[in-house]
């Protein structure tokens, strides 16, 4: 014996959330709908869990970053999901799916059936087991990816007085973790085995800027190596980390943030997998025509890149699968394929940064580095394909973003880097 359900959303981060919401809009009829998560609270904003989830005062906590906050929807409660007559199946881990049968077994043995079923499942936190380290399981070594990841971060961060900190990994969890542990008076070192933080997206010039201002609030950087081992006290706690070029730093908590993997594994052998990700098409359908992938679970085409297929891992991009599947899956003939502008954003300390499109091509900085106002293009065959700005307001955003949108033409790379911002803003 089981449930059935017309809709079923496996997972119930950022876009499961945004897609609960999209149902409600087009008038779900009460008990269609229900949301099965791990989690044991409704889907919440993600971001936020490094960011004002993290501050030593007036920290963020729930209800009030529910989804769909973050892009100043509704906020949706677990009344709200009551209210809409849509079934919240919390703290409950769908351990395997038959996409012939629609059907999905839970952990405690139950079947759920469904008509059509939304994955929404995300990613997980690689571990640094996988490569090759022991001891991340230590109690004062985080990974930062759900609720309770951060709830335990902050215990931990409490549980000493100043100290320091070891972040391992320079990608935006680890640069805004760090940010947050500096905010709470925690003293940093950054680990990373590359030449500089942020390495997928920043030029040398934009990361020299970041780690500048990082090392004027106290954060040092060890680039260049990995962590080899951990020295741990009698309790097990560690306390210091020692890096393959054989430096040893003390430390009283650890914080890992080294990448992410999809969690495709239910799908595995049953639906198209491209890019580490579910393939699905402009409509967000996978390879089964009753099952949708969205957030950042799925491979989708990038309309703007050629229809390539991509994986994003961005809140945006996770919001606006999620909206564009259940479009399709109610106004089929009215929902054309998916037009997405890859979209990024990140803030740390008083800084806050976006990025449009893709980072191919020959980068052409503009503004000013020393006054925190500056930016990139990036042109590729003479137009402009990628473009980042630290410190804008919000038209000049939106310019950046439709002259990555509009492939706008670029031809003299020194009148681009003159006019920065203002020539987007030609568009
Ligand atoms: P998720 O939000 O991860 O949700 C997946 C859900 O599925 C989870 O609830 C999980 O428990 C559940 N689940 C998985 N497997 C199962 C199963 N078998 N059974 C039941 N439930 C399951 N992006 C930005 O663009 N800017 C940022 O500043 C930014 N900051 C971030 C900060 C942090 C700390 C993190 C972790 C991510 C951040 N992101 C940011 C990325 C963004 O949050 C993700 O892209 C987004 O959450 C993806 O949404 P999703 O719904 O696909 O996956």
């Amino acid at each position: 014996m089981g449930r059935a359900f017309v809709y079923v959303i496996l997972g119930g981060g950022v876009a499961a959330g945004y897609a609960a919401l999209e149902f409600a809009q087009r008038g779900t009829a009460p008990g269609e709908l229900c949301i099965i998560s791990e989690e044991t609270v409704a889907p919440y904003e993600r971001p936020a869990l490094s960011k004002g989830f993290l501050l030593p005062e007036a920290p963020a906590r729930l209800p009030s970053f529910h989804t769909c906050v973050g892009s100043n929807a509704q906020r949706l409660t677990p009344k709200w999901y009551k209210e809409q007559g849509i079934e919240l199946v919390l703290g409950t881990r769908v351990k395997s799916a038959d996409v012939k049968r629609k059907t999905l077994t839970t952990a405690a043995g139950e079947t759920i059936s469904y008509k059509t079923l939304i994955i929404a499942t995300g990613a997980r936190a690689l571990k640094l087991e996988e490569f090759g380290v022991k001891g991340s399981d230590a109690e004062n070594v985080c990974y930062l990816r759900n609720l309770a990841d951060a709830t335990r971060l902050v215990s931990i961060m409490q549980s000493f007085n100043g100290g320091n900190a070891v972040v391992i990994g320079g990608g935006y969890i680890g640069m805004e973790c760090a940010a947050a542990l500096v905010t709470n008076r925690i003293k940093v070192t950054m680990v990373f085995p590359e030449p500089h933080c942020m390495a997928r997206l920043f030029t040398p010039k934009i990361a020299d800027f970041y780690e500048a201002y990082y090392e004027s609030r106290g954060v040092d950087f060890i680039k260049g190596t990995v962590l080899s081992s951990f020295e741990n006290d009698s309790d097990g706690k560690v306390t210091a980390v020692i890096l393959r070029d054989g430096t040893r730093v003390p430390t009283n908590m650890v914080v890992v943030g080294i990448g992410i993997r999809p969690n495709t594994s239910l799908f595995e052998g049953q639906l198209s997998i491209e890019k580490g990700g579910i393939k699905v098409n402009g409509r967000m359908q996978t390879s089964n025509a009753s099952v949708y992938a969205v957030g950042d679970v799925a491979s989708f085409p990038v309309k703007l890149f050629g229809s390539d297929i991509r994986r994003l891992e961005h809140v945006d991009s996770a919001r606006k699968t999620a909206r564009h599947a259940v479009s399709a899956i109610f106004a089929p003939e009215a929902t054309s394929d998916f037009d997405y502008l890859p979209f990024f954003y990140s803030r740390v300390f008083t800084l806050s940064w976006q990025f449009y499109g893709e980072n191919i091509g020959d980068a052409i900085h503009f503004g000013d580095f020393l006054a925190g106002r500056f930016g990139a293009y990036w042109i590729n065959k003479g137009r402009i394909v990628g473009a980042f700005l630290e410190g804008g307001n919000r038209e000049e955003y939106e310019a950046i973003a439709n002259a990555v949108k509009l492939k706008m033409m670029a031809k003299d790379e020194a009148e681009v880097e003159k006019l920065g911002v203002e020539f987007a803003s030609k568009v």
